[in-house]
């Protein structure tokens, strides 16, 4: 049988040969600037064996794939009582669409849309206050990690963010106004440009992301993160909604539950068997990684990992 070790170095070579790459997104000069030429891959196996390749070593903006861990800290606070403010079901509308939350009464459809992860955001915020909420994100990440050097929250980028986010900004004064944001708009989306602004490599990403592998427990110490069933769901989540409005075209082409950001990373879990990150920074018209995408895809028809497999 081909070796993992051998299967991600062929993807690492077919992704080189690449010609169109996507397009990196344009909203904020920190991440319009990135090279388009980066590809990194890593993967952690049940047993915590890490298989790496490419650029797997080298920071980028994790962007979404940080509302899976916000909305393990969320789960983790307020149990089932979450769904009263956000609800589970696949949006199909873009990640920052307003409209669904006219005839929804403020209540976004799911945590991974912009509108779901700052109520999430809003909630860290109450129970921790704006800067004890980051430092919850960062105390459920080092656990995880091995090596956390150059894991930080990039200020300077959360103020890109801030100076040109007019429509996470309207979003969250519509949901005040339903009275689904408890704090300030100000500290809520604070916090939210901060999470989204986690600076994180591929191995470090996939490490962070091994609980979900294994049914909310730390495999690197044995303690549980989240409890099983808040695990299922957070990944039931990830397939339906992880690739805003390209979700479904995603559990298509890879199935496996995922978690895309608009820096061009992709957190992607095969229960019981794997945590994968992939990062390429172009991506394709729905905002999801163009080449991670096709990345994934090609890992699960080398090793059968798709969740739908027989
Ligand atoms: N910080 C970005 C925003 O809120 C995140 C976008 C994304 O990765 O989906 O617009």
């Amino acid at each position: 049988m081909v070796s993992l070790a051998q299967i991600i170095s062929e993807i690492s070579y077919e992704m080189q040969g690449e010609k169109d790459r996507g397009k990196t997104a344009s909203y904020i000069p920190s991440l319009a600037q990135v090279d388009l030429h980066h590809w990194g891959m890593a993967i952690v196996d049940r047993d915590g064996k890490m298989y790496a390749s490419g650029d797997s070593h080298k920071q980028f903006s994790i962007q979404s794939v940080s509302k899976v861990f916000g909305l393990s800290l969320a789960l983790d606070l307020e149990g089932d009582d979450l769904w009263e403010r956000v609800r589970q079901e696949p949006s199909g509308s873009p990640f920052n669409s307003i409209i669904q939350l006219e005839s929804e009464h403020g209540i976004p459809r799911n945590p991974f849309i912009n509108a779901g992860a700052i109520v999430v955001s809003d909630i860290l915020v109450s129970k921790y206050g704006f800067q004890g909420a980051q430092g919850a994100l960062l105390q459920l990440l080092n656990p995880l990690v091995s090596n956390i050097d150059g894991m930080f929250i990039d200020y300077e980028l959360a103020q890109e963010e801030d100076e040109t986010g007019f429509r996470n900004r309207a979003l969250t004064n519509y949901m005040k106004n339903f009275d689904n944001i408890h704090n300030s708009v100000d500290e809520t989306l604070g916090f939210y440009f901060r999470q989204c602004a986690l600076s994180m490599n591929c191995q470090q990403l996939a490490e962070a992301g091994a609980f979900l592998m294994s049914a909310g427990i730390n495999p690197r110490n044995g303690k549980r993160v989240l409890s099983t069933r808040h695990t299922q769901t957070t990944l039931a989540l990830m397939m339906m909604c992880g690739h805003y409005d390209g979700s479904g075209a995603f559990a298509v082409r890879v199935g496996l539950p995922g978690k895309s950001g608009v820096g061009g990373g992709i957190l992607a879990i095969v229960p019981g068997v794997a945590s994968i990150a992939v990062w390429s920074p172009g991506l394709n018209e729905k905002g999801n990684s163009l080449l991670g995408t096709k990345s994934l895809e090609r890992l699960v028809q080398k090793t059968g990992w798709s969740v739908f497999r027989y």
